[in-house]
């Protein structure tokens, strides 16, 4: 099971079949990509269930880029923290020639196969990630020209080991999604695809975005705990000014705490004011870091 959302090539400006057609590792001629743009309304055959000749067969070759709410759900469900989880059940890998960082879900030593895969299927099943989710459905968030809005579109992604196109069952692409539960994962992740996607947008004109961007962004995405540890930070609070209140309703939900981080992201990347920002913080930096560099010059010390 390759990871067919948010392909990298999803900047495009604007997407036709054609343009479908060359979606990246998706030369028609050898690609499980259907270049037939699907809409919600569109009716898919497909029915995976635990009858399949082919069960498990997907979990065993898998390539998942994880978004920031999968790692959300699975580390609660383990009950580990965001940088526990991350290092044991993740790989890195950069997402984009400006090497922002992305993760992958880990496969078991020496295999492709999920490091999740158990004999009687999907181990964290309740939780899985939203590219499990989604196949064999691909989907792809576009710009089209002149146009601001992100628009998602789908196609049917057919790997010859799948047998779940024969079954006989047709829905909507609609009911497909709604019986995946995607709709949560979506909306949890809408901020941050939005941001990758701009990133991805900006390309080179921008020029390389710096280290401490980077780091920013892989705080925000990735580490919610270490993410909380900055926002309780003093640091924090003398800079965005946020009432008590709410500060502790976002303590009190990471899903929020995720949504919150975002927009802070999207405040330092991209200039996007939602969080007022505290005018006297910045001359009480200045000022702190005027006097401790005259602390150093001063004889003696
Ligand atoms: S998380 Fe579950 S559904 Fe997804 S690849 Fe692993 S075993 Fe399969
Ligand atoms: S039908 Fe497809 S998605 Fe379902 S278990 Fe088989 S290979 Fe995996």
């Amino acid at each position: 099971m390759a990871d067919y959302i948010n392909s990298p090539d999803a900047c495009v400006t604007e997407m036709s079949l054609d343009d479908l057609k060359k979606i990246k590792n998706g030369a028609p001629f050898e690609s499980p990509v259907n270049p037939v743009e699907l809409t919600l309304d569109s009716e898919i055959r497909f029915h995976c269930h635990k009858g399949v000749s082919c069960f498990n067969a997907c979990c065993r070759h898998v390539d998942i880029t994880l978004t920031p709410y999968d790692i959300l759900r699975l580390k609660r469900r383990m009950n580990m923290t965001s940088s526990e989880w991350v290092s044991r059940y993740t790989l890195p890998f950069p997402m984009d020639a400006h090497e922002m960082p992305g993760l992958k879900l880990a496969t078991k030593p020496g295999s492709n196969e999920c490091v999740f895969l158990r004999k009687e299927g999907c181990g964290v099943y309740e939780d899985r990630p939203a590219a499990c989710r989604y196949y064999a459905l691909g989907q792809m968030g576009v710009k089209r020209q002149g146009s601001d809005r992100v628009e998602d579109i789908f196609f049917l992604v057919r790997e010859e080991h799948c047998k779940g196109h024969e079954e006989p069952r047709t829905l909507s692409v609609r009911d497909y999604l709604e019986e995946q539960g995607i709709g949560e994962y979506d909306e949890a992740n809408r901020e941050w695809r939005d941001i990758v996607l701009k990133k991805r947008s900006s390309g080179p004109t921008v020029g390389k975005p710096s280290s401490r961007s980077m780091q920013l962004f892989d705080m925000c995405s990735y580490d919610i705990d270490s993410f909380r540890r900055f926002f309780q930070s003093p640091g924090f609070s003398e800079i965005f000014d946020l009432g008590d209140e709410e500060k502790q309703s976002l303590l009190e939900d990471e899903d929020r705490l995720f949504n919150f981080a975002c927009r802070f992201l999207k405040q330092i990347l991209f200039a996007e004011m939602t969080i007022d920002v505290n005018p006297r913080g910045r001359e009480k930096r200045l000022a702190r870091r005027r006097e401790r560099a005259a602390t150093s010059k001063k004889p003696g010390t």
